[in-house]
């Protein structure tokens, strides 16, 4: 596979190289704005999962007051290399630890807006994939709920699987407005949409606890079958131009404008990625290689199984 085909196959990977940005997601953010100002009067901003850091990217160029640049803290499990006015905190967003470090970033000074692009290792076992990503949002939400400002907003990453809507009704309990929003930027194919939720408004008497965190120990199947007026269907918007670029058609190299095609490296490649290793190993041709079974007989397989 040549350097160029990635930029032939997936247009927002070229385009964010091309405008500095580290990764495509740049343009999901900068499209769910679009639609939704999310950066009005947005001062101070918490960017969960944010490795390797294009939502911290748009966020600290688009937010701020006019007597100076805005607050945001990064998170994520991974290093990522510095941004400037960026303050990143290494962790793990379930974590306890973590989430206390963030805290107290934001006390006596709420945030206005908490983001979270986490996604979890895939498994392409959707159920488990499902669950996990629903987790990753419940921690977001809980941290949400100890730095956010009344009437704040908090924008996550959502799987729309079969029990998305158990997730809707719990991000309704502290949002008065919840709705999925689709940027042109993502994949149809991606299963993967954004929970656009404003105006933070926690039920009279709530008090957010660490102690308690919304992770859901105890996975009740019937409790997730949410039917008749308990289901909750949240309006889907789909946002960014939709004459601008589609997310799963190839373009061809030759820009628009007639400017010959220069190929442009990545703004800034991942400074730690747990897959180092593995290309290591690859290049010194030490990585273990996959056996198919119609590559040797079934006693082997089973031999090698066990
Ligand atoms: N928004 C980012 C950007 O624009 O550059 C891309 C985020 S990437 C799709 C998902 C990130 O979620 C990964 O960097 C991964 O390390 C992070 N992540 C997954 N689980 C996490 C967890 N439990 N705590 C913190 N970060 C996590």
């Amino acid at each position: 596979m040549g350097r160029t085909s990635k930029d032939k196959r997936d247009v927002y990977y070229r385009l964010a190289k091309e405008n500095g940005w580290r990764a495509r997601s740049a343009f999901k953010l900068l499209q769910l704005n679009e639609e939704f100002q999310l950066f009005q009067g947005v001062t101070r901003a918490v960017d969960l999962c944010a490795a390797p850091g294009s939502w911290s990217q748009v966020l600290s160029q688009k937010i701020g007051s006019p007597q100076g640049s805005g607050h945001v803290v990064a998170v994520d499990l991974q290093a990522m290399a510095p941004l400037p006015g960026v303050l990143q905190i290494q962790g793990d967003i379930t974590q306890l630890s973590t989430a206390k470090e963030i805290i107290r970033h934001f006390e006596g000074c709420p945030a206005d807006l908490v983001v979270c692009d986490g996604a979890p290792d895939v498994t392409g076992l959707h159920d488990v994939d499902e669950y996990m990503q629903a987790q990753l949002l419940l921690a977001a939400l809980n941290i949400a709920t100890h730095v956010l400002k009344p009437g704040g907003c908090f924008v996550a990453k959502i799987f729309r699987g079969r029990d998305v809507t158990l997730l809707y009704s719990q991000l309704r309990v502290f949002f008065s407005n919840v709705l999925c929003a689709k940027p042109r930027s993502s994949r149809n194919s991606s299963i993967e949409a954004f929970a656009v939720c404003q105006g933070y408004d926690p039920p009279e008497g709530f008090l957010p606890d660490l102690t308690k965190p919304l992770l859901d120990h105890s996975y009740d199947p019937d409790l997730n079958q949410l039917d008749g007026p308990t289901r909750i269907i949240v309006p889907f918007v789909a946002c960014g131009d939709l004459s601008s670029y589609d997310s799963d058609r190839s373009y061809p190299l030759d820009l628009e404008d007639g400017s010959e095609y220069k190929y442009m490296p990545p703004t800034q490649p991942p400074i730690s990625p747990p897959y180092q290793e593995a290309c290591m190993l690859k290049k010194k041709g030490r990585l273990a290689k996959e056996i198919r079974s119609q590559d040797c007989p079934i006693s082997t397989v089973n031999t090698l199984l066990q």
